[in-house]
This record gives C-alpha cells, sequence and structure tokens, in this order.
C-alpha cells in the first residue's frame, strides 16, 4: 500500500537507487526543504557540507573521474548556484556524469524580483546537457530520474533546479527510478577490413608510434602486447598518465608542455602514429604534421576532428587493440623504438640526478623522491593545475592500481584540494595527496575545513615558488613579452592549515621535507606542507635546443639553464641506433 513522503525525501530515494553515496554543497534558505529531505535521509545518503559551493562541485567532479559514478552537488538559488558553475564545467570538459541540484525561491515568489532569485536556467544553458526547473512535485522524482539517465547517457552535467516549496510537498511515496534497468552503452567492434588497413599503414612505418588517452584506460594489458609486438614506443596523454606504469620501458610519458622530453621527440619524429581514444587539444603540437595517423575512437564525431587520418576505425580500444595483435606478426625493433627507449633512459637518469639535491629552495625532484618513496600502490592523488602538472606528469611513479585526476581539460585551479574530499571519503584507507602550486592552494584551501570537520587525513601539498610558473613560462616562451601579473605574494601555508585544525609543516631543507612528509601520512589528522620551491622553471619540452645540428649558442644556454648537459637529443640515439644496425 502506498503512503506519502515528502517530494524532496523521493528526490533523495531516486537519487540513492542509482548508487549514489554521498552528495556535496552548502545549504542557503531556498534549500531549506532539501535540506529536511537530507536530514530524514541521513541513514542512507551522506551530506558533505564543503564552505563553498565550487569546492562542493569540484568534489562531485572528483568522485565521478576517480569512480566512474555520478557526482552529485547541490547549491542555493542566486550565489549558491553561480558558484557551481566552475566545477560543471571541470565534469563536462573531462566528460563525467553530474547531478546538480539547485535551489530556486518559492514558486509564488519566481519571477518577481525576490531575493536571491534569478532565473537559473540560461546561467547553465551552456554547460548542461540537461538543464530543467521542477514545476510540480509530483513530478520531481521522475524529473531526477530522467537527469541522471541524461548525465550518464551524455557524460555531462545535469542540472535540476527546485523551488523550495516544491521538495516539502507531499505526494505518493513511490520511487519513479529506472537504475535497474541502466544498462552501459555497447562498445562498437572493429570492422576487419580497418584492421587490415591500419596494419598495412604500420608496415610501412620506419618510426611508428603508439599514441593513447583516456579512451584506452581499460586496455593496459592490450596496450602492452601490441606495444611489445610491433615495436611500438607509448607515449599518452597528460590524463592517461598510470593506465600504464611508469617504468615500464616503452611507455614515454605525454607530449606538449605537460610532458617529457622523450615523448615530446618520439612524437614529432613518428612517421605512423596509432592514435587511440585520444582527444588531446593540442593535437597539432604534439603529432609531427607529416605523420600518417590511424585513429581508433567510439564516437565518430571525433574522426579528423584534430588532424588529417589516414584509417578512421570506429571501434572500442581494447577491441580493436587485441584485433590488431591478433592479426599482425611480430616485427623487428626500428632504430626509432630502440633510439626512444635510449632517450627514455637518458632523460630518467637525468631527473634521478637531482633526486638527492639538497640545494634551496628545493627543486621538486627531492620532494617527488619522498613521495614515491613512501607511496603505495592505492594511493591517490589530486592534481591542481600550473607547473604542478609538469612536475607530477615527469617524476610521480605511478602504477596502474593508483588513482589520481586533476583539471584535464577545464584546467581550473584550485581542484586539488576539494577532489581530495572525494578521494579520502572513497578510498578511506588509501593515502590520499593533494598537490598544489601555491596559486592554486590559495583558491579553494577553506576546503581544508571540510577535511578537518570530516577526519579527512590527506596529505596537502603546496609548492611554494610565489609565481603563476605556467603562465610566467608562457607569457616568456611563447609570447616573448615581459612577465605581467604573474608573480604572487608568499604566505605560510603551514600556519594557515593549522589555523584550520590542520597540522602544518612548513619545508625549507631536504631533511624537513623528509620530516615533514613522514609525520604526515603517520598523523591521523589533515595536513598542509608547504614546500619552499625554486623559482626556477620546469625545463620545457617546446622550445628545446640539444640537438648537434642546432645553433651550438642556443644548445649552450639551454643546457646551461637546465643543467641539461646529460641530455642528448633523439637525433643523437637515432644516429647511434642506425649505426649500429
Ligand atoms: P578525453 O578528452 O577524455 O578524450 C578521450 C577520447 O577517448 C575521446 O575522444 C573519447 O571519445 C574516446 N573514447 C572513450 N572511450 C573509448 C573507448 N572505449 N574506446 C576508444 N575511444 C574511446 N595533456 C597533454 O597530453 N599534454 C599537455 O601538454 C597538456 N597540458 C595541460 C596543461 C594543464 C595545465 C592541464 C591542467 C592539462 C593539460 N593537459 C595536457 C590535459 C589536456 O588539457 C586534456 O585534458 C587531455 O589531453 C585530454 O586527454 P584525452 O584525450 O586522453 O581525454
Amino acid at each position: 500500500m502506498s503512503g506519502r513522503a515528502q517530494a524532496g525525501q523521493l528526490v533523495l530515494k531516486v537519487i540513492e537507487s542509482w548508487g549514489v553515496k554521498r552528495i556535496y554543497g552548502l545549504p542557503g534558505g531556498s534549500f531549506d526543504s532539501m535540506m529536511n529531505a537530507l536530514y530524514l535521509e541521513r541513514d542512507n545518503i551522506e551530506f558533505i557540507q564543503v564552505r563553498h559551493e565550487e569546492a562542493g562541485a569540484l568534489a562531485a567532479a572528483a568522485e565521478a573521474k576517480l569512480t566512474g559514478r555520478i557526482g552529485v552537488t547541490f547549491g542555493s538559488s542566486g550565489p549558491g548556484a553561480v558558484h557551481l558553475i566552475n566545477g560543471m564545467y571541470d565534469a563536462r570538459e573531462d566528460h563525467v556524469p553530474m547531478l546538480a541540484l539547485v535551489g530556486q525561491v518559492p514558486t509564488r515568489f519566481m519571477n518577481t524580483d525576490y531575493f536571491q532569485a534569478m532565473d537559473e536556467e540560461p546561467i547553465f544553458a551552456d554547460v548542461a546537457v540537461f538543464n530543467r526547473t521542477a514545476t510540480t512535485a509530483e513530478g520531481l522524482p521522475k524529473l531526477i530520474d530522467e537527469a541522471i539517465r541524461q548525465a550518464y547517457t551524455h557524460k555531462g552535467v545535469s542540472v535540476v533546479t527546485i523551488p523550495k516549496d516544491l521538495a516539502w510537498t507531499e505526494i505518493d511515496d513511490a520511487v519513479p527510478t529506472s537504475a535497474p534497468y541502466w544498462r552501459t552503452p555497447l562498445l562498437p567492434q572493429p570492422d576487419p577490413a580497418a584492421i587490415r588497413d591500419a596494419l598495412d599503414v604500420l608496415s610501412t612505418a620506419k618510426a611508428p608510434l603508439l599514441y593513447f588517452g583516456v579512451g584506452a584506460k581499460h586496455a593496459r594489458e592490450e596496450l602492452i602486447e601490441l606495444s611489445d609486438k610491433l615495436k611500438l614506443p607509448m607515449v599518452s596523454t597528460h590524463p592517461a598518465k598510470g593506465i600504464v606504469e611508469d617504468s615500464h620501458p616503452a611507455f614515454l610519458g605525454s607530449a606538449g608542455r605537460v610532458a617529457t622530453k622523450p615523448a615530446v621527440e618520439a612524437g614529432a619524429n613518428a612517421d605512423v602514429i596509432l592514435w587511440v581514444g585520444n582527444d588531446i587539444p593540442f593535437a597539432q603540437v604534439v603529432a609531427n604534421p607529416e605523420a600518417k595517423i590511424i585513429q581508433v575512437d567510439i564516437d565518430p564525431a571525433k574522426f579528423g576532428k584534430r588532424l588529417p587520418l589516414v584509417v578512421p576505425i570506429q571501434a572500442d580500444a581494447k577491441a580493436t587493440l587485441r584485433a590488431l595483435i591478433d592479426a599482425s606478426e611480430e616485427a623487428v625493433p626500428t632504430a626509432f623504438y630502440r633510439a626512444s627507449l635510449a632517450n627514455k633512459r637518458n632523460w630518467e637518469e637525468w631527473i634521478a640526478s637531482f633526486s638527492s639535491d639538497a640545494r634551496t629552495p628545493l627543486r621538486p625532484e627531492p620532494i617527488f623522491d619522498i613521495v614515491n618513496e613512501q607511496a603505495g600502490p592505492d594511493d591517490v592523488f589530486l592534481v591542481d593545475v600550473g607547473n604542478v602538472n609538469i612536475n607530477f606528469a615527469r617524476l610521480a611513479h605511478l602504477l596502474p592500481t593508483n588513482k589520481w585526476s586533476t583539471s584535464g581539460k577545464h584546467a581550473t585551479m584550485g581542484y586539488a584540494v576539494p577532489a581530495s574530499l572525494a578521494a579520502k571519503r572513497e578510498y578511506p584507507d588509501a593515502t590520499v595527496y593533494s598537490l598544489s602550486g601555491d596559486g592554486g592552494f590559495a583558491m579553494l584551501n577553506e576546503e581544508i575545513l571540510t577535511q578537518v570537520k570530516y577526519h579527512l587525513p590527506v596529505i596537502n601539498v603546496v609548492f611554494s615558488n610565489r609565481t603563476l610558473g605556467f603562465i610566467e613560462a608562457e607569457q616568456r616562451d611563447d609570447s616573448h613579452q615581459p612577465l605581467s601579473g604573474v608573480d604572487l605574494i608568499d604566505a605560510d601555508w603551514a600556519k594557515v592549515g593549522e589555523g584550520m585544525g590542520a597540522l602544518g609543516f612548513t619545508v625549507n631543507t631536504l631533511d624537513e621535507a623528509r620530516e615533514a612528509f613522514a609525520a604526515a601520512k603517520a598523523a591521523d589528522r589533515p595536513s598542509v606542507i608547504d614546500v619552499n620551491l625554486t623559482g626556477d622553471m620546469p625545463l620545457t619540452t617546446m622550445y628545446m635546443h640539444l640537438s648537434e645540428h642546432d645553433d651550438p649558442a642556443a644548445v649552450a644556454e639551454f643546457q646551461a639553464k637546465y643543467e641539461a648537459q646529460p641530455l642528448k637529443a633523439l637525433d643523437y640515439w637515432l644516429e647511434q641506433e642506425s649505426a649500429a644496425e
């Protein structure tokens, strides 16, 4: 026999029916009726009270990136709604499902220039795949179910705006959920003719490369097997780091600016590129413009979007890689393959030469060395936006069991600390690191309060170099202009952390770093480790001068600037390997 329940409570029951465990947000008056529902449902769904709605939306986006499950966030009408929008774009740009519940003034006050009232649908029109305002209490739970299905189907953000009075209204207590019937979309299988075409093109190559993105995240074994069989060095996009372990000898890292030297040089010199589940916006920079591209993607809208192709294969990455493995003959290693692996070894030896470097202000290598040493296979890393992406990409040694995320394409600063809330709640036994520059950390560090409130012992690392380093390098190297607006005043971030109830560590020396990281790992509360980092920029992979065929003065200047004397350009290794043939 059916009973009665508040529509807001049924909203939550529908959300729960989709397996959602928690919801991030900050109450405001227009959301009181939904807060009442959260109170009634407190045994079934956890409310995480963040201190800024943007952080709640970023935490929900991070939860979706880490788990594949829809992230849920809310904000009240007016400012709460507006604050959500940056986190929504983060979810949209990294293609993860999100549900945002947005408060609205009671229906009788809507459209009358009321306090904190605004027409909310237009502001979410661009970011959302589904964007509706509830008009009746009876229809509200069903609307939520529709919003969740749309978010999963389109890998994007659904917004449901809820006028305050509707969520309080009692309605029939049936839970209108379609969750039991949801099926993940079937993945297209490769056409055998396209597989033959791809292998024909690959068989003509002197310098073939396997360049994969997040679309290959479920295909680690196939990537490695195909790389080994056809002797293809592997390069990934930045967010695809960790799919193949960093220690794999043929995995060169990512290309572009957030990049390693061997990966950039491999992309620039490859003559055929097998481009798998990869939609890097910098495709024209990272691939040799003369290279023949074989693109594998499940989405037909991606073919030729970034680069001209010779073979488009509309199919799942894993199935396609398997079909290529099955249909191919073992290849002999090319000079390009052997040179790329030697180039990686040379790069790693150069990085390792700084791992015990005790110069102050500190270089990033010894700090990551400490993290690599103490990190376990299940540890989780949340990476902010800026030079920290470059250092993480180059210096963190990930295993496929490690989890990590950043704000990949939206690239919003302030990502790491909010994202750590989701990571530590979801993986309580893992050590969780938020890694930020002092620019990114300044933006949303109030969420240390949330870490403290919910007993989330996250290790928050702040790499303080007192500049917006990524932009400083861009202004200097790309735009060739005087530095403008990038300098940052320093703050005592350890004290800021302490003021919010975390442990605070100021790290000026390598010994202090070792002590701080050990103490933070052992602690049962959050910590903030403020590392006094060098203001020197990471070696640029965009404008390298290391080749013997380069202007010797430019090489000498580049080597001196980055202490890069031991680094050899790929053409050095190619000449060595060609001579050995
Ligand atoms: P997505 O954009 O998610 O694309 C994945 C692709 O896989 C899509 O085309 C999708 O249709 C397809 N796909 C999905 N499932 C499957 C399947 N089953 N089979 C086949 N295909 C599938 N990244 C770099 O690499 N280099 C840089 O220099 C760089 N600089 C950055 C700088 C900063 C400060 C930041 C924060 C990020 C930077 N990034 C960089 C990241 C970059 O902005 C993008 O986020 C990234 O390139 C996107 O990676 P992706 O193409 O792998 O993922």
